[in-house]
């Protein structure tokens, strides 16, 4: 394990055997590292693999086979270190209805055995946002302060690793935003976050890496930027200075994709094609272009791409 990765995964393979008949492969030999500090996301449909990797990694899940190192502990040989490494933030919002936010967190504390003195809740209370609601009880909270609530909990014994598992499933919308500053402020004091999620153009907006599983299998791993260069298609849409209909344009790989009035939508492959050669075309054929706005791909595009099948 390189000095900088918090979290190594070789070969990581987890079968369940079902009830009636057969086994399933939920994961299937996962290779991959986490570097410290980076905020890493876990993408991938229903039943990729997602969970199984977080609960294995807690420890609710025994593997197959493979290696698990976290934080430079194996998990087969120091599992207790592991855990103390990890902060996990599970799904569910549950929480018991009429405790605060301060008292929950200082009987969590209580329960890993953190002394009255070396306890931080204050702290974790306000990095999380929830100082003016640390008397509040839970019942009252919104869903995003729920989350939060829950975040707070996976901090009080100052884990390295943060690990969030669908951070935004029943989160309104106008609070997921606040609640992705507060998980980058997380990790702006050192924090390494990995976290799972369905929302895509969210794991496009913080994570630094991106791994996308599709059935088990780890279908891409890349840097969210090299990720979204490898779109090939460009779409682009011209504003020029006719009405008059173009059926075609003889550059490769281009296509028409719609001409309303004055507005053209072309797509290329950016391998075959520079947006140079098609704005030269214009101007050869004196087509005025009046403005030009493209449309670039996204994640979503990846991520349909690779798990389509
Ligand atoms: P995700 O979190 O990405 O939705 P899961 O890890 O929950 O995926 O599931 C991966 C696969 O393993 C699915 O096909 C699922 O049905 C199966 N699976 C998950 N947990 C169990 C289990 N306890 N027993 C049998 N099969 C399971």
């Amino acid at each position: 394990m390189k000095k900088k990765d918090v979290l190594s995964v070789k070969n990581l393979s987890k079968i369940y055997s079902k009830n009636n008949s057969g086994t399933i492969n939920a994961l299937n030999n996962l290779n991959l590292d986490v570097k410290q500090g980076e905020i890493f996301g876990l993408l991938g449909p229903n039943g990729a693999g997602k969970s199984t990797f977080i609960n294995i990694l807690g420890g609710i899940v025994i593997k197959t086979s493979g290696n698990v190192n976290v934080w430079g502990y194996d998990i087969d040989k120091d599992p207790r270190q592991v855990r103390a490494s990890l902060g996990i933030v599970p799904q569910e919002l549950n929480l018991d209805p009429f405790f605060n936010p301060r008292r929950l967190l200082e009987l969590h504390a209580g329960m890993y055995g953190i002394k009255k003195e070396d306890r931080i809740t204050d702290e974790i209370l306000r990095l999380v946002s929830l100082e003016k609601n640390a008397e509040s009880y839970a019942r009252s909270l919104s869903g995003g302060m729920k989350r939060r609530l829950l975040i707070a909990k996976a901090l009080v014994n100052k884990p390295p690793i943060l690990i969030l598992d669908e951070p935004t499933a029943g989160v309104d919308v106008e609070l997921r935003k606040n609640l992705w500053e507060n998980v980058k402020l997380l990790n702006k004091i050192g924090v390494t976050i990995i976290l799972t999620t369905h929302y895509l153009i969210e794991a496009e907006q913080m994570c630094d890496r991106i791994g996308i599983l599709s059935k088990g299998n780890l279908v891409a791993l890349d840097t969210t930027k090299n990720l979204i260069n490898k779109i090939q298609t460009k779409t682009v849409t011209f504003t020029i200075n006719q009405k008059t209909k173009i059926d075609k344009i003889p550059l490769k790989s281009l296509k028409i994709i719609s001409q309303t009035d004055d507005k053209l939508t072309l797509s290329y492959e950016k391998n075959n094609l520079k947006i140079d050669e098609i704005i030269s075309y214009f101007s050869n054929k004196n087509i005025i272009i009046l403005d030009i706005s493209t449309d670039d791909a996204d994640i979503e595009d990846v991520y349909t791409n690779l798990t389509k099948n």
